[in-house]
């Protein structure tokens, strides 16, 4: 299949053989002709298989085809006529044709610049992005060149709608990205409150990791009979990912460690992922101080500082980078072979993700999740929503001390003993059955002897204690310390 058969327009065409695309993935060559047919799509494949694309082609086709004068008057013409008409002119909102909602700045940076590049042959097509901490007369400046694309994280466009400074109205093409994302940061209210703001006649597309649940449940209600795209291949199990386990029995063990298995040659880039951004910073130092050049990536940097050090990571300038999930969230780095967990993360779902950063772009990659032996079970809820085994793997001169908790302290509908995919031989999943485990006997988080100091979440890496549900499970906590506005 070819992209020139899928029916995008000529000048797009030009801009993807000049970015070096040559045929287009699965789920683009699924999208594609069905977007642009107009119909509406509920798409899940996983990271990296090219979903951007797969609504932006079609899209910029659609939105070139349209006739000039079905764009209705500018907001400047209308200030005119408002003026003819003796009324006295109003700032005119913007317009837009097309709106991408994505969770991150960093999501919603990196959808423009993959629009950009698409567009580049297309005059009069312009793409701008509406962002949580980007200073607000930029924003204004950006709004009244009345983008016929808006890419936004959901709680600032909610600002700028209510403020009247956009206006739906024209709107025709909608595309959640990343959807299942958005609402387990809690942006559900403002998704439905843009969503009411659009005409009925637009085209909405939405991208998932899972179209079940509560997902499924929105895709539903604001589709309408959708095409449904769900794309299993070998990169969605992260297969061409190797993952490991190594258990830790305190802050400095799991340092030790670390600084070990970033020397290794095969390492190219790094992400090393933390439960809390003073931990990043705190590490990315540490690192620094060791001889890495190592750099911090949390949403409590300013957008200038995030884009400068993602920038020094592409042009290799930055070897590690210490990021916290929402920060990291979006990273399309080749380059990346390797991804530790220093903390693991508080859902499963973030593993996948997280994981993902590695092995982009058909590469292999490898993902170490360093563990505190406390945290056995969380390792066992990652497997069981990834339906694969973690080998836990041991360096001579690193091996823990105690032994890790008893794979029989899983719960039922577990793995069995000997379904160790992942596994290679002489690597042992867990220690044998049967060690002693106190409740509670973790290593206190804050004070251990690595003495970085936690926020928040303490022992037991914050798994909901209820277990299964990780969607819907996240709470107004969740939004503030996982929000973007
Ligand atoms: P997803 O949203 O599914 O995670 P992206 O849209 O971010 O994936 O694409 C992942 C990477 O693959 C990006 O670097 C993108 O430029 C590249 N890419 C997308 N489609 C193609 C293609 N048809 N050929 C080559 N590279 C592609
Ligand atoms: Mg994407």
């Amino acid at each position: 299949m070819t992209f020139e058969a899928l029916g995008i327009n000529t000048s797009v065409l030009k801009a993807l053989t000049d970015a070096g695309y040559t045929k287009p993935t699965p789920v683009q060559e699924q999208a594609v002709p069905a977007a642009i047919a107009g119909k509406d799509l509920l798409v899940s494949s996983q990271t990296g298989s090219g979903k951007t694309a797969a609504f932006m082609l079609p899209s910029l086709t659609r939105l070139a085809a349209l006739p000039p004068a079905a764009a209705g008057k500018t907001p400047n013409q209308e200030m005119q006529a408002a003026k003819a008409r003796g009324e006295r002119p109003r700032f005119k909102a913007a317009q837009p044709k097309m709106l991408v909602l994505t969770p991150t700045r960093e999501l919603a940076l990196q959808v423009t610049t993959n629009t950009d590049k698409y567009a580049v042959n297309l005059r009069g097509i312009k793409a701008v992005s509406i962002l949580g901490g980007m200073p607000y007369p930029k924003q204004m400046q950006l709004l009244s060149r009345n983008p016929e694309i808006l890419v936004a994280t959901p709680g600032r466009l909610i600002d700028h709608m209510e403020s009247g400074k956009i206006d739906f109205s024209q709107l025709q093409i909608l595309v959640l990205d990343e959807a299942d994302r958005m609402l387990d940061m809690g942006f559900i209210d403002d998704i439905e409150k843009i969503v009411a703001a659009t005409p009925d006649s637009r085209q909405t597309m939405l991208f998932s990791a899972t179209l079940d649940g509560v997902v499924g449940n929105m895709a539903r209600r604001i589709t309408k009979d959708p095409m449904v795209i769900q794309i299993i291949s070998a990169a969605n199990k992260h297969e061409n990912i190797s993952q490991r386990v190594h258990f830790v029995d305190d802050l400095s063990h799991k340092n030790r460690l670390l600084d070990h298995l970033l020397r290794d040659e095969t390492l190219d880039q790094a992400v090393v992922f933390t439960a809390t951004k003073r931990d990043a910073d705190t590490i990315a130092d540490r690192l620094n101080i060791a001889g890495f050049s190592a750099a911090a990536l949390h949403g409590d940097m300013h957008q200038g500082a995030r884009n400068r050090t993602l920038d020094s990571m592409r042009r290799g300038q930055v070897k590690v980078l210490v990021a916290t999930d929402v920060a990291a969230r979006g990273i399309d780095v080749p380059t990346i072979t390797h991804v530790f967990n220093y903390d693991l993360p508080k859902f499963a779902e973030d593993y996948v993700h997280r994981i993902g950063r590695t092995g982009r772009a058909g590469r292999n990659g490898l993902a170490i999740s360093l563990v505190n032996h406390a945290e056995g079970m969380n390792v066992k809820r990652i497997e069981r929503f990834t339906k694969q085994l973690i080998p836990v793997t041991t360096i001579e001169g690193f091996e823990p001390k105690r032994t890790a908790p008893p794979r029989s302290a899983a719960r039922p509908g577990g793995w069995k003993p000997g379904d160790n995919r992942g596994g290679k031989p002489g690597q042992r999943s867990f220690s044998k059955p049967g060690a002693p485990r106190k409740e509670g006997g973790g290593y206190p988080r804050e004070g251990g002897s690595g003495g970085y100091p936690r926020e928040g979440a303490s022992t037991g890496g914050g798994f909901n204690r209820d277990g299964g549900g990780y969607k819907g499970a996240r709470t107004d906590g969740a939004r503030r310390s996982y929000g973007d506005r």
